[in-house]
């Protein structure tokens, strides 16, 4: 019997959720918690609800079932949330959590303050793939659900080279390799693969970086004039922050793209020792020590003054 058992009992209808501009750990979890359920359960109807996967995730099996709205007719006997750190980033399937009392969260994020009945948030953890497969029996897990729980561990470790990446890490992986997967493909084709023009809006960025604070911050920042041009949407400016942090020298590297009339989201990452979690909560975000994120107001120049602000403080 697995840990899930408990949790499912007299479950008939499942939805899963992940957060706002799914990230590859989201993608995996979500759709890894669907393929369980699918191979295992055949008493559970589950739906996934995310905003649209970019198709470069199309290799995990029934990914095109996601469901990108909420019809109001719907009801669930449980709802089960992964990767999600606050109620607010729940996106698609948020009415569903206002309503529902049955709601079960794996997570990760150190930030994560929310109240349901059942959380399960390991801020240790590599990734919430990592905390759902705590919960699956190993024999259990088919190679479509290997597939998509790989791909979030390795998507959230940076392929297995942040600090997150632990020994524990490693040998669930290992187990996940086992089932056969390719795991090369996956890591290829999800994680560094980009087309010609993210390569392009990527070398811009690199090209218009500035640090700052001599040197130990790394700033740089789109515009939507930009992604307008490039024909491009957010989910094209993945891995930028993670060049820029590659800088030698940078402690912190700080992203923002405009979302809207002065407004930005903001992607921090630290090397060793800032915590940039802190200071994305206090503009409303969140996050991990070494990776976090916000949304924030103000012109481009405003919003880098008041994160190099805060952040000088604690250097
Ligand atoms: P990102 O920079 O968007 O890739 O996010 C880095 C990390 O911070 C991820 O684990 C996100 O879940 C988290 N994060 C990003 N934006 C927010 C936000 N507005 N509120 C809470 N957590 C966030
Ligand atoms: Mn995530
Ligand atoms: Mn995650």
């Amino acid at each position: 019997m697995s840990r899930l058992d408990q949790y499912l009992k007299g479950v008939r209808k499942a939805a899963i959720a992940g957060h706002m501009h799914p990230d590859g750990d989201c993608i995996g979890s979500t759709m890894g918690m669907y393929l369980y359920l699918r191979d295992n359960y055949p008493g559970i109807e589950a739906d996934v609800y995310l905003e649209q996967p970019k198709p470069e995730f199309s290799y995990i099996s029934g990914i095109d079932r996601v469901k990108t709205e909420l019809s109001a007719d719907v009801s669930y006997d449980i709802l089960i949330l992964t990767d999600i750190s606050s109620p607010e980033r729940i996106g698609v399937a948020g009415p569903l959590a206002e309503q529902m009392e049955n709601i079960i969260c794996f997570d990760h994020h150190v930030t994560n303050d929310s109240s349901y009945k059942w959380l399960f948030n390991e801020p240790q953890a590599s990734s919430a793939c990592e905390v759902i497969w705590k919960f699956m029996d190993e024999e259990k897990i088919t190679k479509d659900c290997a597939e998509a729980l790989y791909t979030g561990i390795a998507h959230d470790t940076g392929i297995f080279q942040y600090s997150n990446t632990s020994p524990e890490t490693m040998r669930i992986a290992a187990k996940l390799m086992e089932k056969g997967i390719d795991h090369s493909k996956i890591i290829n084709d999800s994680y560094y693969q980009k087309s010609y023009v993210e390569n392009q809006v990527m070398g811009r960025a690199l090209l218009e970086s500035i640090l700052m604070l001599n040197g130990k911050i790394i700033v740089s920042y789109v515009s939507r004039k930009t992604m307008q041009f490039y024909g491009i949407g957010p989910k094209d400016l993945d891995g930028i922050v993670a060049q820029l942090r590659n800088t030698k020298g940078v402690e912190v590297a700080i992203f923002l793209y405009e979302t809207d009339t002065v407004t930005y989201k903001v992607s921090l990452r630290s090397k060793d020792f800032i915590d940039v979690s802190i200071v994305a909560a206090m503009f409303g975000g969140g996050g991990h020590k070494k990776a976090a994120g916000c949304t924030m107001h103000g012109t481009h120049l405003d919003v880098i003054n008041n994160l190099v602000g805060e952040l000088s403080r604690q250097f």
